[in-house]
């Protein structure tokens, strides 16, 4: 298919390259810093080669979430984000942009994400899960009640913003201890971002800002497939579920969030996520440059669904989310 456009698409910038380095055997290394730092040379030609008209761009992880002082999380992430803005500037027509914020601050990633989608056009922003904010042991959630003000200020904006996975903190991580393989992107990612978003749909945020929408990779994070089971469980003990929101998880998933295919090309999973979520909340993506281009659009174009959900979920979906063209 022509004229995909792609949303969980990753550069890197000097100060935040090395973030990227502890998931790959050293080997490969040289190999993903190049994939990471370069914009508008090989990742235009891959894009040419696999019929990406567009990728929206976002900086690495976990690089602004992981800086311990609020007010260098927020010079780092201007930093991020002004660099970015130059090298839309040099193809509007194939990059756009969205912002790394400051979270450690929800006054800080308000006055950004403003900044960034008034004064630089960005489409929206991508977060790299929670936070550390001064104690490097303590992760941040973004239902807490200090971030409803800034997700006010995203819902006014109305530019989704997308969750992407980070690794548990070590004192959170102890499931994993002597099993290193499933941090990063086989499960913990997934299982990380998965409970984050849950306490969003939990938290009664969406009572709050109905209009606001999150977007979440890989296919979802394995919340599709347990939906039902999150709302219907031990269906005959009343009241089960105790948490602030007025109505079931499902409502706020199929309402609030979209999901796209990055890092999961896999037609199974795809169609389960349709008959869960619909069509019209699913979006293209392929995770570069941790994952390939060719991988994600070889399957996707050639994947077992109509024509037109392949034209929804490949472009007009983002077209219309993002207020592209
Ligand atoms: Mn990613």
């Amino acid at each position: 298919m022509q004229g995909k456009i792609a949303l969980e698409e990753h550069f890197a910038i000097e100060d935040t390259i090395n973030d990227s380095k502890g998931f790959f055997p050293d080997t490969i290394w040289t190999e993903l810093r190049g994939r990471l730092l370069d914009i508008q040379d090989r990742r235009l030609r891959l894009m040419d080669q696999h019929g990406i008209e567009m990728m929206l761009l976002s900086l690495n992880a976990p690089a602004v979430q992981a800086i311990l002082d609020p007010a260098h999380a927020n010079e780092l992430a201007r930093k991020a984000n002004d660099f970015l803005a130059e090298e839309v500037r040099k193809r509007p027509d194939r990059f756009q942009g969205l912002a790394a914020l400051p979270m450690q601050g929800p006054e800080m990633a308000a006055k950004e994400m403003q900044r960034c989608v008034k004064e630089l056009g960005f489409k929206g922003a991508l977060v790299n899960g929670f936070s550390q904010i001064s104690d490097p042991d303590t992760p941040v959630y973004y239902d807490l009640k200090q971030y409803w003000p800034f997700w006010k200020v995203v819902e006014e904006l109305d530019v989704p913003f997308y969750l992407h996975p980070r690794n548990p903190l070590a004192r959170d991580a102890r499931i994993y201890e002597g099993h290193g393989w499933l941090l990063g992107p086989s499960w913990a990612f997934g299982q990380e971002t998965a409970v984050h978003s849950l306490r969003l749909m939990g938290s009664g945020l969406f009572d709050e800002c109905p209009r606001l929408q999150i977007i979440i990779g890989h296919m979802g994070e394995g919340l599709p497939i347990s939906m039902w089971r999150v709302d219907n469980t031990n269906a005959w003990v009343k009241p089960r579920h105790n948490y602030p929101a007025k109505k079931k998880i499902a409502d706020y998933f199929h309402a609030n969030f979209y999901i796209t295919t990055s890092g999961n090309f896999r037609t199974q999973s795809l169609i389960d996520a349709i008959l869960e979520i619909g069509t019209d909340r699913i979006l293209f993506s392929t995770d570069w440059p941790f994952e390939n281009v060719d991988h994600a659009a070889d399957w996707f174009d050639a994947a077992t669904i109509s024509e037109n959900d392949r034209i929804k979920i490949g472009r007009t979906n983002a077209m219309r989310l993002f207020k592209l063209g």
